[in-house]
């Protein structure tokens, strides 16, 4: 072939990649449809707590947290589109249109990472009864009591009593929906067991996507050892420790890495890998999950990038080309932890961090903030291309229900 003829065909070759690669989701546009074979990461915007979206390649779906604070003050960041649904009831309406491809949208699976009400809802005088009127409609009793759930993991079924009983108003509140939807809607429940990679799995055609993987890492400082499904205890016997040092609910968020094919994502809810001075080394829990962990191609940051996270180990050991963050306060993130992820000395080459919005006071406490953030507005959707090789972050209009895409980044290449 003669070099002019190749050059073009290459040329073409390049343009019809890059457009196919972008074609599904252009800025302007509704955010297209998944498909089978794809895998969606959705980060839901509400300014009220965590929510993310999974839709596994072959349509399984999963939703890990629901996040809905009870009360809102300045330092937070704005509700969502707005204040006119409760942070619940915007997660049921994007997730029915997130699942429109399918006829009976439901989730297969709902993962709570752990009892705070920016990751499973707080019920206050405001939040409704449910229609059983046996608990109060807040962030995932909400779903719950909207669309139908397969099978719900936490770190405390069926006792709820680690490192002490669970007794806030949030969990029992919680624990009322459990026990009436097990009743009642025949839902099955389970607790989150650390190094296992068959709670969570491809339930609608599973032989045709075997490079998938959910792999449980972490909760309640047991931690996975990376060999088979074993397992060790990170933190000490609580008998022999000072109440005052008992691990906190952060401290025993679940953990996981998703695989599909070369693709590698973390997810470790809040827990924390920086320890306040006087506190013991154990309490640092993002260490022993990052050794297991390794590097990834994409990485939810560590309780919504707060002081007490993102280690240099972590972040070095992790070192994932995108970070997203899920904002609700001024705090998110803070200097220190944006220092880490900036830093060529951690790990070397480019990396983008998306956050689904950013405080107008943390713009200003951290210079240069806005402008480094690839995004600092919206919902942030991965979308891995068929097979795991490839993935591009779209984000999606979180001011309406527009579903208007607003920027588009990738293909990044998965190693
Ligand atoms: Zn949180």
């Amino acid at each position: 072939m003669k070099m002019k003829m190749r050059l073009f065909l290459s040329f073409a070759m390049w343009t019809t990649l890059t457009l196919a690669a972008r074609a599904d989701d252009a800025v302007g546009s509704s955010i297209s449809p998944w498909q089978p074979g794809m895998l969606d990461i959705h980060q839901i915007s509400t300014g009220r707590g965590n929510a993310g979206l999974y839709i596994f390649p072959d349509g399984t779906t999963l939703l890990v947290d629901a996040g809905e604070l009870p009360t809102k003050t300045a330092k937070h960041t704005p509700d969502r589109p707005d204040s006119s649904l409760s942070g619940g009831q915007w997660l049921v309406r994007y997730i029915r249109h997130a699942l429109a491809h399918d006829p009976e949208p439901a989730l297969d699976y709902v993962l709570l990472t752990h009892f705070h009400d920016d990751h499973m809802g707080g019920p206050s005088d405001k939040s409704p009864a449910s229609s059983s009127g046996t608990y109060k409609l807040t962030g995932v009793t909400q779903v719950g009591e909207s669309l139908k759930i397969g099978k719900l993991l936490d770190r405390g079924w069926p006792d709820y009593d680690y490192p002490k009983p669970l007794e806030d108003a949030a969990t029992q509140n919680y624990r009322q929906f459990v026990k009436w939807q097990i009743e009642h809607n025949a839902l099955k429940v389970e607790r989150f067991t650390p190094g296992r990679n068959d709670q969570i799995v491809l339930c609608r055609d599973a032989k045709k996507y075997p490079q998938f993987e959910f792999r449980n890492v972490g909760a309640n400082g047991e931690i996975w050892t990376g060999e088979e499904t074993s397992t060790q205890q990170h933190f000490p016997d609580l008998a022999a420790t000072p109440r005052n040092l008992w691990p906190h609910e952060n401290m025993c968020s679940t953990s996981f890495r998703l695989r599909y094919g070369k693709f590698d994502y973390f997810n470790g809810g809040d827990i924390p890998g920086v320890h306040p001075a006087g506190r013991p080394a154990w309490h640092d829990v993002e260490t022993p999950v990052a050794k297991v962990v390794g590097a990834v191609e994409a990485a939810i940051l560590d309780h919504h990038g707060y002081v007490d996270t993102q280690n240099e180990f972590f972040v070095g050991t992790l070192r994932p080309r995108v970070w997203t963050l899920s904002v609700w306060d001024r705090y998110h993130p803070t200097p220190g932890v944006w220092q880490r992820l900036q830093s060529a000395q951690i790990y070397p080459g480019p990396r983008d961090v998306f956050a689904t919005d950013l405080h107008p006071e943390n713009a200003e406490e951290i210079a240069g903030i806005d402008r480094q953030l690839a995004s600092h507005a919206g919902h942030i959707v991965l979308r891995v291309a068929p097979g795991g090789d490839s993935f591009r972050v779209v984000i999606v209009d979180d001011r309406s229900e527009s579903h208007r895409v607003t920027k588009v980044f990738g293909p990044y290449a998965c190693h």
